[in-house]
C-alpha cells in the first residue's frame, strides 16, 4: 500500500526511531511494512527510504542503486572513509528542495537483513551517499541540518532520498 509521506513539518519526522525486536521480524505486520515501503518509494520516484518517513519510528530502511535493493534493519556504520564529498541531495520529507552535502565517500555497514541475519557490506559513491541519508533519518537528522545551497527544484523528486 503506498502510504502517505511524513514531511518535515509533522513532528514524528525528527523522532529518533528505535531499534527493532528481532522476534517481530517473522510478523505480518513487519512484512507488510516493507511491502508499503518498497511501493512508497517506487511511487514517489524516490532512491531510499525510511521507516520513519511512512509513519513507523523504527530502525528500518530501503536502498537502492541501479543494481540492488537492500533493507537495512538496525543499521549501524561501522566505518567511514576520511574522504568525504560534497553530492546534491533531495528528500522525498522536504519536498522541493535540493541541496549540497558532504559525506563520507566509503563506508561500511553492518545491519540485519530481512530474514535476520547479520550483513556486513561496504558502499562507495552514490549509494554510500543514501544509505548515510537514510540512516540520519533514524536518527531524526535531516539533510537540511547539513546542507549548503539548498535551492528549490519545482518539477521533479528525481533522486529524492
Ligand atoms: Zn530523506
Amino acid at each position: 500500500m503506498i502510504r502517505k509521506i511524513i514531511t518535515k513539518d509533522i513532528p514524528g519526522i525528527r523522532e529518533k526511531s528505535k531499534e527493532l525486536p528481532k522476534e517481530f521480524l517473522s510478523t505480518t505486520a513487519f512484512q507488510r511494512l516493507l511491502v508499503d515501503m518498497e511501493e512508497t518509494m517506487y511511487a514517489t520516484d524516490g532512491v531510499g527510504i525510511a521507516a520513519s518517513q511512512i509513519g513507523e519510528n523504527i530502525r528500518v530502511a530501503l536502498v537502492t542503486d541501479e543494481r540492488k535493493k537492500l533493507f537495512l534493519i538496525n543499521p549501524k556504520i561501522i566505518w567511514s572513509s576520511w574522504r568525504k564529498v560534497w553530492g546534491e541531495e533531495g528528500c522525498l520529507s522536504v519536498p522541493g528542495l535540493f541541496g549540497m552535502v558532504r559525506r563520507a565517500s566509503s563506508i561500511r555497514v553492518t545491519a540485519l537483513n530481512t530474514e535476520g541475519a547479520d550483513h556486513t557490506f561496504d558502499a562507495k559513491g552514490f549509494f554510500a551517499r543514501v544509505i548515510q541519508h537514510e540512516l540520519d533519518h533514524l536518527d531524526g537528522i535531516l539533510f537540511i541540518d547539513r546542507a549548503k545551497d539548498l535551492h528549490e527544484v519545482k518539477e521533479s523528486h528525481d533522486h529524492a532520498l
